[in-house]
């Protein structure tokens, strides 16, 4: 076989791929044309190794109500470390559990203000994409034919290229006419970031799925993206560092070990980056959502407490454990057992200790603050330690004052008066004070209340701090356009559900609602834009679970407000029998009253199920009214109002104690505050089309995981809504452009309006009414193939 036998088959080859599109099958004839077994075997291995990578948009998917072929697309990419695939603007990702060396600096390089059809997608590290990139990029040139091919090289690299470069083609192609981006988390950024240069539009990126799904390590890469990638300046480079230095410092604090994820967010997050006119970053601002705070008194057999507290343990150097009094290991602390879990393979505490003391003085914690910050993480374990005795008619009382000594010097606050507030509670009756002793149970509650209330409000100290320090200070210039990142934590399921999984999976059914909308929404407006009648589509909207758990007066919320509230007996199973009184009958909700035989065999007695969007999840209702009251003693008030520690002046408001008002209840605060994040993001998506990056965790590729976190996201719902009108969208002019050749009577130049020269051209090729509508200034296909046959027709 010589030289031009080989240029023929490739040519075939490529012929073949094109016709059949890039999903399609080698044609049955192509062996044919085989001269030898070598040749076909290694023609063969090419065209499979083609076929392996999959589509890298799903709105490519013919069969794309299919969830199988989904999944079978997401294993193929997952098989050649293609983690990244788009459904339209939303990016999902297959958590890889391993580095690949995707994010170098290199990497961002390349995504760094390129239009996206510039940069090809992952193909992965089997093909050599500058390769690629220099010789057959669709952007740059126009597609070469064969005679660009260098001869000197071995006929199956050359053929893997060429097939890779026809892919290439027709995935930049369509990319062309949809105006969709290249697959990567750094192309998210990218595109985020140019569309607020160029259209001066605020941006925001929404990260969302399971936990331990990589939604951090997303975020943290877009950062690190903007970091590297934009202008600098002097003031800048500081707002660079800081911005990246927040991350160790809220994850020490917020972040814990869980039995899903080794580094579990317990704390949502949304952080603005702020750019001023040059683009550079010039401030940011985070807002923090509801920590986990149960989690400093108790943790679950295999998890942890947050990081911080071993961090230092493990990191802090003699002198500071000795003046915090604390010992280096963490089985001496109450606070720090119960997981029975101090030390995880993939967490090194030590070194973690000394980058985030290292991120503290980079944000601008200076000696002091630091100072009163440990003070505060040794005061909460010396709590953990504080032991009851009973002392007469069961009422408590402290068996050793070790701890309480370490507490006052550490806290500022007097010794006896601690005392007496974490074994007493202060009743006002007719107007005069009284002490009322607490029995052990109720001491070790107030006990653990402070210790949670001192976190979780140092927590909050620790962001307001961050973001002073995030803070423009540019007077002269208000003007900045913003990027908006939000972090959240994942949908979690364990065996034991409590308070907290409902509060984080209730914000994950929002977001959840969320996508959804703006999904529809940006179709819609891009349909009513272009005068196109819009279809509704079918889908499942997660609205009906959002309302039992939210709405008024007769929503979970509410119900569990309105037993917080009560005097008397309520508790929490009177709790449970109230949502049965009210909502039993509800299509998403199941107590173990009201359930049938079957699942009333897995389900607990004190449990009620909720059928989220992405499953059904029993909650023990255990606990939910303390935790949703989350009261603080007032004397235990009281005493910290009193403190002499800086931050906890902060933390504890005297104005706190004279407020009559009742606070509102965890539950409430959390639906307020996730209603006041959902309106930021609704009102920025109707200035921009908001990049989301749904993930799916996975270590290999565990098709039962998968396939239930595509139906837990609505990727096939999202995916439905994308392709329910149109697949492909493309400008009048563009589409004339490419396509005029084929017409006589638009070739060489068509003279008239470009809607007539394009109605023309498509008249001409033989579209038929329900393939194609007209727009205002764009032309929608509906099918891929349609697309498929006219790229085809190009070639022939
Ligand atoms: P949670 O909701 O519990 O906070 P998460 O979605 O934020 O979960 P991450 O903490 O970002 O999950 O990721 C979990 C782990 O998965 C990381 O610690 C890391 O080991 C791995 N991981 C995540 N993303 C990637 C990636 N792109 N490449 C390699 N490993 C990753
Ligand atoms: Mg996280």
């Amino acid at each position: 076989m010589d030289v031009a036998d080989i240029r023929n088959l490739m040519r075939k080859t490529q012929a073949s791929i094109l016709k059949n599109g890039f999903l399609g099958k080698p044609s049955d004839d192509l062996g044919n044309v085989v001269a030898s077994d070598g040749v076909r075997a290694m023609m063969e291995s090419a065209l499979t190794a083609r076929d392996r990578v999959g589509v890298s948009d799903f709105v490519l998917l013919e069969n794309f109500t299919s969830e199988a072929s989904f999944i079978e697309n997401l294993r193929k990419r997952f098989k050649e470390n293609l983690i990244y695939t788009y459904i339209g603007s939303v990016l999902v990702s297959v958590n890889p559990y391993k580095d690949l060396e995707i994010y170098t600096k290199n990497h961002m390089e390349r995504y760094r203000g390129v239009n996206f059809y510039e940069v090809s997608p992952h193909i992965g590290k089997r093909y050599d994409l500058r390769h690629i990139e220099e010789e057959g990029d669709g952007a740059r040139r126009e597609f070469p034919p064969f005679r660009g091919i260098p001869l000197n090289r071995e006929p199956s690299e050359l053929m893997l290229q060429e097939l890779v470069w026809s892919q290439k083609r027709v995935e930049n192609r369509l990319k062309q006419q949809r105006g969709t981006d290249s697959s990567d988390v750094y192309a998210v950024g990218d595109n985020a970031y140019r569309s607020m240069r160029t259209e001066r539009k605020d941006q925001c990126i929404l990260i969302s799925g399971e936990s331990g799904a990589g939604k951090t390590e997303a975020s943290k890469k877009i950062l690190q993206y903007y970091a590297v990638t934009c202008p600098v300046s002097d003031q800048v480079q500081t707002v660079k560092d800081r911005l990246l230095q927040s991350n160790p410092v809220l994850e020490a604090f917020g972040n814990a070990k869980t039995l899903r994820n080794d580094n579990s967010s317990r704390f949502g997050k949304y952080m603005d980056i702020q750019f001023d006119f040059k683009g550079a970053p010039v401030g940011g601002h985070i807002i923090n959502y509801l920590l986990e705070k149960s989690r400093v008194v108790h943790q679950n057999h295999g998890e942890r407490n947050f990081h911080i507290f071993y961090q230092m343990i493990e990191g802090g150097e003699e002198d500071l454990l000795r003046s915090l009094g604390l010992e280096r290991n963490p089985q001496q602390y109450q606070y720090l057992v119960k997981g029975n879990c101090p030390k995880v393979s993939s967490i090194n505490d030590r070194s973690e200790w000394k980058l985030v003391r290292k991120a503290l003085t980079v944000i601008g914690f200076n000696e002091d603050d630091v100072e009163e910050l440990l003070n505060i993480i040794a005061s909460v374990l010396h709590l953990g330690n504080i032991q009851y005795g009973e002392a007469e008619e069961g009422n408590s009382c402290i068996t050793s004052d070790t701890q309480i000594k370490y507490l006052a010097r550490l806290l500022g606050v007097n010794g006896a008066v601690l005392t007496e507030a974490l074994t007493h509670k202060k009743i006002i009756a007719k107007g005069e004070e009284l002490m009322s002793p607490l029995n052990l149970e109720q001491a070790s509650s107030a006990r653990d209340a402070l210790s949670k209330a001192v976190y979780g409000r140092t927590f909050t100290w620790l962001v307001n701090k961050i973001n002073a320090s995030l803070t423009y200070t540019d007077d002269s210039s208000k003007h900045y356009s913003v990027i908006g990142l939000l972090d959240i934590y994942g949908f979690e399921v364990f065996q034991h559900n409590s308070f907290e999984q409902f509060c984080i999976n209730y914000c994950n059914e929002k977001l959840q609602q969320l996508f959804i909308e703006l999904t529809l929404k940006s179709e819609q407006e891009e349909y009513e834009a272009e005068g196109i009648t819009w279809e509704p589509v079918q889908y499942f909207n997660n609205k009906i679970i959002c309302d039992l758990v939210e709405e008024k007066f007769k929503g979970i919320i509410s119900i569990l407000d309105e037993e917080c509230l009560r005097p008397g007996d309520a508790n929490d199973l009177t709790f449970l029998e109230k949502l049965e009184d009210t909502v039993g009958g509800h299509a998403h909700l199941v107590t173990h009253k009201l359930a049938d035989t079957k699942t009333r065999k897995v389900m607990a007695r004190d449990e009620f199920r909720l059928l989220h969007y992405a499953g059904e999840v029993n909650y023990n209702v255990n606990g939910f009214l303390d935790k949703n009251n989350d009261l603080l003693f007032r004397n235990l008030k009281e005493v910290m109002c009193m403190s002499e520690n800086k931050i906890l002046t902060k933390c504890f408001d005297r104005e706190e104690l004279s407020d009559k008002k009742r606070p509102d209840t965890a539950a409430t605060q959390f639906k307020a505050s996730l209603a006041k994040l959902m309106e930021i993001l609704m009102s920025w998506s109707r200035r921009t089309s908001a990049a989301s990056s749904p993930m799916t965790p996975s270590r290999r590729f565990d098709e039962v995981l998968i396939r239930h976190q595509v139906k837990y996201l609505g990727l096939m719902e999202n995916l439905r809504v994308r392709r329910a009108g149109f697949a492909y969208r493309r400008r009048y002019e563009v589409f004339l452009q490419r396509y005029k050749s084929l017409c006589p009577d638009t070739w060489p130049s068509w003279q008239g309006k470009l809607r007539e020269g394009v109605a023309t051209l498509v008249k001409h090729l033989g579209y038929k009414p329900e393939e194609y509508k007209m727009g205002r200034s764009k032309i929608f296909i509906r099918f891929p193939k349609t697309l498929f046959a006219t790229e085809d027709a190009l070639e022939t």
